[in-house]
């Protein structure tokens, strides 16, 4: 039978599944965590920048209002001394120096509170040594004189004609009790005021604050200086401020050219506005940190994963390898029990099937799931079970298994020859608890050994027969004589020899001849049956019969019984003086004597002889061998026989 090969994937194709699977499972897992990271950086980066601009712009508000009552105060002391400025009578310089210093260092915010006349020279100067210089070129000062407008002016950042450091100038306008110009009054703020407070407030690196005038002069701005730089063209001044008064926004930095974040906010009252300003970089530095900590905690994660993922396609291709191996082997085991007539059986060491190939379906005409779960020995053959059972039990101590015969019932009830070979399983060199059998057809191989046995038994027994009389020959005779002597004390055997037969066969012919021997054949085979006698042809014309159990009466009446019927089948014989045809008989019985079967021959076959010389047709006994035995006269045994002369004994030779 052509069987093929079961079809499998190739090998290629089975090893690199697992690796993709495995590459997409890392990939899509790499892209989960790679977007989980991505999404959640995104969303700490919106917190940190809104976060930042709450900061910011609390901070912008917090610094306006710092700016905005730092100058309220000084506005208001301003705002009196103006007013008493205006009365007509003034106390001494000396009293009013005295108040205005008092005023200056209460309020730390006051460098210098001075009173100039309408020409510029100081009139009173909270100053413990005024210095004798005059201010009527500063640009406040002719601002004053020549503008009725009473409001409050700030100034700066200019240096101080005292100190030489560099100073903010609140002035105000004096006025005689007639409205003309009486002088200016001024308050000096240090920049250092507002730098030494804004550099306790943490911005970063780069970060700023700036105090400008409304229409973009810097003040203050902390901590560089800003020599000739100013905010009026920035998108702040431009855009933003008319919109509102306070605001956020991002812009490149008029100062230093980097892009920064920046909260805004008017002061209130006064023409000022504030800016606090950071850098991308510092205001997401938080949020780099945790960036970094995250993505090198997603890379450690991934590492791991990529990791297991390794091992896990190693272990997959690994696995179907494996599969691919066993597959193969079961359809190579498959192949093979279709296809062996030979059953392989599993037995429990109960004796109960475990499995059958299914070879057993074309063995026996069951399948092996009807055969599964069956005691092996309730389907044996009834006769076989005692052997079977004997041979399991030693079983358990032969190592090369041992071999059983033994018939069971096919499906469809017919007898089935089996020769089994029974084996117990191994596990590391010692017996374990199954037995492993095979079977094999043997019936038609015990049919021919059936004919085999039969042939040779025919042949065996004709190899002891006489072809022409159907009598056991010679060597027949030979074997029965052999067991009988050995079987019985009292043993008689009787020599017969047709007389004048050469006669018969000259004148009557040889198939006449052959006639003859037959009916005397078949004459003396019923003269022995019923008596447990074994008649045999000698040879030629010649008889011989074993009695068992006969003694010499009786085997001389037996011998006298055989020549009366030969004679009684009244065939004649022309060469016989008598005219038909007749035996001569020499009949010997075993004594305590006969030392063996051929002596009792030998002895029948001299009586015969004497017989034959004393006239034919007639029997002798042998005499007994002793010699002091008595000679038994002879004994006639023809009587019933006419012209049958009297049987003679004779001695033993
Ligand atoms: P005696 O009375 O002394 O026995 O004389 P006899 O002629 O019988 O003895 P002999 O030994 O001279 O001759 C035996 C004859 O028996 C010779 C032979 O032709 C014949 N004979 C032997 N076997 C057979 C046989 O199978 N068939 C036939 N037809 N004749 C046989
Ligand atoms: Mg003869
Ligand atoms: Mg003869």
């Amino acid at each position: 039978m052509n069987v093929r090969k079961p079809t499998a994937p190739s090998s290629t194709s089975r090893l690199t599944t697992p690796v993709l699977i495995v590459t997409m499972f890392v990939l899509a897992l790499s892209a989960c965590v790679l977007g989980l990271v991505v999404w959640k950086g995104y969303e700490a980066r919106q917190n940190a920048l809104a976060q930042s601009e709450t900061e910011m712009r609390n901070l912008a508000h917090s610094l306006a209002e710092h700016a905005s009552h730092t100058i309220q105060t000084i506005d208001v002391v301003m705002d009196d001394l103006v007013a008493f400025l205006r009365l007509p009578s003034h106390p001494s310089r000396q009293t009013l120096d005295a108040r205005l210093r008092e005023v200056a260092d209460n309020l730390d915010q006051i460098n210098e509170l001075v009173v100039f006349d309408a020409n510029g020279n100081i009139r009173y100067a909270s100053l413990a040594m005024p210095p004798s210089i005059n201010n009527a070129d500063r640009s406040y000062f002719v601002h004053h004189r020549d503008s009725t407008d009473n409001s409050l002016q700030i100034t700066g950042p200019m240096l101080s004609r005292h100190s030489g450091r560099p100073i903010i100038a609140l002035t105000r306008r004096i006025e005689n009790a007639d409205g003309s110009f009486a002088g200016v009054v001024i308050a000096t703020i240090e920049s250092d005021y507002f730098t030494d407070f804004y550099k306790t407030l943490n911005l970063g690196p780069d970060g700023a604050i700036t105090l400008a005038a409304s229409d973009g002069r810097i003040m203050i701005r902390w901590p560089s200086a800003a020599e000739g730089k100013d905010l009026s063209n920035t998108v702040l001044l431009r855009e933003l401020l008319p919109r509102g008064p306070q605001g956020y926004n991002v812009e490149t930095s008029p100062f230093d050219g980097l892009v920064k974040y920046y909260a805004y906010e008017r002061v209130q009252r006064y023409p000022l506005l504030v800016t606090v300003a950071r850098t991308e970089a510092s205001v997401l530095a938080r949020w780099h940190e945790g960036i970094r900590s995250d993505a090198l905690v997603a890379s450690a994660m991934l590492a791991c994963v990529v990791l297991l993922a390794a091992v896990l396609a190693g272990q997959l291709r690994n696995r179907q390898r494996f599969e691919a191996i066993l597959r193969e082997r079961d359809a190579r085991h498959r192949l093979i029990d279709a296809n062996i007539g030979d059953v392989v059986v599993l037995l429990d060491e109960h004796g109960v099937v475990n499995f059958m190939s299914e070879s057993v379906e074309a063995v026996l005409g069951f399948t092996p799931d009807e055969m599964v779960g069956r005691v092996y020995a309730d389907m044996l053959h009834p006769d076989d079970v005692a052997g079977v059972r004997a041979m399991g039990r030693r079983l358990v101590d032969a190592k090369d298994g041992l071999r059983a015969e033994f018939r069971m019932e096919r499906a469809d009830a017919t007898i089935v020859w089996l020769e089994a070979n029974f084996r117990y399983t191994r596990q590391n060199g010692k017996p374990g608890n199954h037995i492993v059998c095979t079977l094999r057809d043997v019936t038609r191989r015990k049919e021919m050994e059936d004919e085999v046995d039969a042939l040779n038994s025919r042949l065996a027994e004709l190899a002891r027969t006489d072809g022409l009389t159907s009598l056991p020959n010679r060597r027949a005779h030979e074997d029965f004589i052999e067991d009988a002597f050995a079987a019985h004390a009292q043993l008689s055997v009787l020599m017969i020899d047709v007389d004048y037969f050469k006669g018969f066969n000259d004148g009557l012919g040889h198939q006449a001849g052959d006639q003859g021997l037959k009916l005397i054949g078949s004459l003396l085979a019923g003269a022995v049956a019923a008596i447990g006698g074994h008649a045999a042809r000698y040879g030629g014309e010649e008889f011989a019969i074993v009695l068992p159990g006969a003694d010499a009466e009786a085997a001389m009446q037996l011998a006298h019984l055989i020549r009366r019927e030969i004679r009684q089948l009244g065939l004649a014989n022309p060469a016989s003086p008598a005219g038909y045809l007749t035996v001569s008989i020499g009949v010997a019985t075993r004594t305590a004597e006969t030392n063996d079967p051929a002596t009792l021959v030998r002895d029948a076959d001299t009586a015969l002889y004497q017989a034959k010389r004393t006239g034919r047709n007639r029997s002798v006994a042998a005499l007994v061998h002793v010699a002091d035995a008595v000679p038994l006269a002879p004994r006639a045994d023809a009587e019933t026989a006419p012209s049958t002369p009297e049987a003679t004994r004779v001695p033993n030779a």
